[in-house]
């Protein structure tokens, strides 16, 4: 089959969605001569502040996002809660890409844990409640539990842990708000993610395993070894895990026929399995080291998926670690910039957003170091130099 011709520097570029993700595709894509058109639900986005055009508009809205890809080359995403039929109108004016299979498996956690079910990967146990009927007919999980809402969720948002019965109020009420996808609570040694990322042609690119740590259901710190018999993480199987999640998301790629990157999260349990737990049609926090430790950044290796062009390298040069500086940090004023850049090694990443909220992701710092162990540490103290509350 001949390939669509590819989309080449000049052209222009269609991102779904104004978040930090289009953003850094943005800037990304613009340093390569791309033009970057954005559509996002509110004005002055993060990713609006660097591209070349806005429409502000739902991304319900099937003729706002048509009219938007009749504009543009080509069209992609940063968020994967676009609705269908503003998909499939946009997909009338220009390709989308990844196309409707990844976006209509990712955006509801039914239908995720429902593929991964049906095509063999390992997950958490889980049963699901249409409705509040269903809490009575349906046999539960033993407590503890973990409830979440099976649309719209992301960052441990619409999700209850339940330790006992005491908790039950809090999962009906979840459920007032549609289906629920309740999963057995996991003993977890750790998080792993796998970024990817799959061309128009069908090649694969899978960048090295990722070591997560959540806090409060959001990713708090990513750490990368770029030294394969140097584990990021003492105490697990390593060298097991990470040929075994790489096959898995090279595998998930394939199937959910992804073209553009994609980041599959796992589990690894306490007895040692990996189990996956959600995939992102689209590039992710646990990525973004990428752009200091690798020779493609997720976010050229996105523009270059759906642009058609060949994959970069996925090989990382540096370890490297990476924190996420959430709104609290502003709770005692403008965090000390000054001094968390006096770190070598440590870059910083802010996304333009006013209203520093809690748990708002406002930026990151990245570190290299020389191990993972050495880029972790100066990533953890030059965001601890940010915080007034400790400053003496
Ligand atoms: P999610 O939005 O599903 O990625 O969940 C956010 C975070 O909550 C995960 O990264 C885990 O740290 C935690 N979590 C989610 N589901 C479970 C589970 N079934 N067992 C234990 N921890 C979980």
């Amino acid at each position: 089959m001949t390939q669509p011709a590819p989309v080449l520097p000049g052209s222009t570029i269609g991102v779904l969605g104004g978040g930090q993700l289009g953003r850094m595709l943005a800037l990304s894509a613009r340093r390569a001569g791309y033009r970057v058109h954005v559509l996002s639900d509110v004005a002055g986005s993060s990713g609006a502040q660097v591209a070349d055009h806005t429409v502000v508009a739902s991304y319900d809205d099937a003729a706002a996002v048509a009219a938007f890809a009749a504009q543009v080359d080509v069209v992609t995403l940063e968020f994967e809660n676009i609705s269908s039929p503003a998909l499939a109108a946009a997909a009338h004016n220009a390709p989308v890409r990844p196309g409707v299979l990844a976006l209509h498996v990712s955006q509801n956690r039914q239908r995720e844990k429902e593929f991964l079910e049906a095509n063999g990967f390992q997950h958490a146990p889980f049963v699901t409640l249409q409705g509040p009927a269903d809490e009575r007919a349906v046999a539960m999980p033993a407590f503890p539990f973990v409830a979440k809402s099976a649309g719209f969720g992301y960052d441990g948002k619409g999700q209850v842990v339940a330790r006992g019965p005491e908790d039950l109020a809090r999962v009906a009420a979840l459920l007032e708000s549609g289906p629920i996808v309740v999963e057995e609570f996991v003993e977890l040694a750790a998080e792993l993610s796998v970024v990817g990322a799959r061309s128009l042609a069908g090649a694969v690119a899978l960048y090295q395993p990722l070591l997560n740590r959540h806090v409060g259901g959001i990713l708090d710190t990513t750490v990368l070894s770029a030294a394969p018999n140097e584990p990021p993480m003492e105490g697990l199987a390593w060298p097991r895990l990470t040929a075994e999640a790489l096959a898995a998301t090279a595998e998930l790629l394939e199937l959910l026929e992804v073209v553009g990157v994609a980041c599959v999260e796992f589990f690894v349990t306490t007895a040692g399995a990996l189990l996956v737990n959600e995939i992102a049609p689209r590039p992710h926090n646990s990525g973004h080291l990428t752009i200091e430790a690798c020779l493609t950044s997720q976010f050229e290796q996105q523009w270059r998926a759906v642009c058609g062009l060949p994959l970069g390298s996925t090989r990382a040069h540096s370890s490297a670690a990476m924190t996420n500086l959430l709104g609290e940090l502003w709770l005692g004023g403008e965090p000390r910039w000054e001094k968390a850049l006096a770190r070598p090694g440590a870059s910083l990443h802010l996304y333009g957003k006013q209203g520093p909220r809690p748990g708002r992701k406002m930026g990151h710092i990245t570190a290299v170091g020389p191990t993972a162990a050495a880029a972790e540490r100066t990533a953890l103290a030059a965001r601890a130099d940010l915080d007034h509350s400790d400053a003496v």
